[in-house]
């Protein structure tokens, strides 16, 4: 893949940068650094007119550093404590940083709840598209103050890789400490096609001591930017002027390759940010059905789990327990089970309805799982 074509084709780009980035070796967050990345970013914004979205960790490290915390706190209200105090400092330096170059920082602080409804999704979507267009970078992070246990991501690569579907944007920048995902040699690998398993075994177990993630996350998340249909490059925050460089095209960090065929919007939503509430368990006719594109129809539905309304994704699974696709159902759990295994014409005498939805799950609305994700 030739890099000057792909980085040319760019118009909007999410850059995320972790924690170990963004802080010296003291720990606390390196001013140098954050300058250079808004001088970067500012400078693309400026030449080439591009929409930058920043994805910064960094706020719980600078909260343990303020209130000299020496390790990363394990109960829960001091981690929201220091992640309250650290992103307060640490979107007043962006912001400090971007002026001089004529931007704002705009703060958006998020958790899982807000990409699972559709609407505060959507609502997301809007906020940042307005910011692009007011001369302000959006500066996301998660909401760690509030996003404790299931409505939180714990992960800001997995926050950037749904940003990045969410705004459809043309690439994903996931900055650290090394240079990229490396070989057993220890050399950077230039090129993935697919995170398979080949390339997850490589990695080694780096968990940070401040910042979350490690490059087994990294992979993860950067495989559903992919499988999206977008390019994703692993690079080193330290190295100055990053950002502008692999968007000139040069050959640094790990580009892995965007899947040949883009999801839409819609079925980015249900496919990689939706979470199923619920799971829908086929027979073998079914399952080759929904490989040949086909909707979901009752007849093939062996078992049904969870409490799913009309309209909430579930999972489709065949009866090894093994994912086919998430779709959006038509039907809530409890009237899967009275029509599962029957034709459409029995519907109205099994609901006791006048009208219903001949597809359980319809075509239009489902996404077929091609990887692990
Ligand atoms: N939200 C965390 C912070 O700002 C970072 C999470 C991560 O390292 O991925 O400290």
């Amino acid at each position: 893949m030739d890099r000057a074509g792909l980085a040319a084709k760019v118009k909007s780009v999410v850059v995320k940068i972790g924690t170990n980035a963004l802080s010296g070796a003291d720990g606390r967050l390196d001013l140098g650094v954050i300058n250079a990345l808004a001088e970067d970013l500012a400078g693309l914004c400026r030449t080439r007119n591009l929409k930058v979205t920043l994805v910064s960790s960094g706020a719980i490290g600078a909260g343990m550093t303020e209130l000299n915390l020496p390790v990363r706190p394990k109960d829960l209200p001091m981690l929201q404590a220091a992640a309250a105090i650290g992103q307060s400092l640490l979107v007043n330096h962006f912001a400090q940083a971007l002026r001089p170059h004529g931007l704002c920082a705009g703060q958006i602080l998020v958790t899982r709840q807000d990409f699972e409804d559709r609407l505060r999704y959507l609502n997301l979507r809007n906020c940042i598209t307005a910011l692009h267009q007011s001369r302000a970078i959006p500066i996301i992070n998660e909401n760690d103050a509030v996003a404790v246990d299931e409505i939180r991501f714990g992960d800001n690569d997995m926050i950037a890789a749904q940003v990045t579907n969410l705004l459809r944007a043309d690439m994903l920048i996931l900055l650290s400490v090394v240079d990229g995902l490396l070989d057993s040699q220890g050399q950077v690998l230039p090129l993935v096609e697919d995170v398979d398993e080949a390339v997850t075994s490589m990695v080694r177990p780096d968990k940070s001591s401040r910042g979350s993630g490690g490059m087994g996350g990294k992979l993860f998340a950067a495989g559903t930017v992919q499988t999206a249909g977008e390019p994703v490059v692993i690079a080193n925050g330290k190295t100055p002027g990053i950002v502008g460089k692999l968007l000139a095209g040069a050959e640094m960090g790990t580009l892995l390759l965007p899947a040949r065929r883009k999801l839409s919007a819609r079925s980015r939503w249900i496919g990689l940010t939706a979470r199923p509430r619920g799971t829908i368990t086929v027979d073998s006719g079914a399952a080759r059905a929904l490989a040949n594109n086909k909707s979901l129809l009752a007849g093939g539905i062996i078992g049904s789990a969870g409490d799913f309304s009309r309209g909430d994704p579930v999972t489709i699974a065949d009866n090894q327990g093994r994912r086919l696709a998430i779709g959006l159902c038509n039907y809530s759990q409890a009237d899967v089970e009275k029509i599962r295994g029957h034709k459409s014409h029995e519907f109205g005498r099994l609901l006791g309805a006048s009208t219903w939805y001949d597809e359980v799950v319809h075509r239009d609305d489902m996404v077929i799982q091609t990887s692990g994700h």
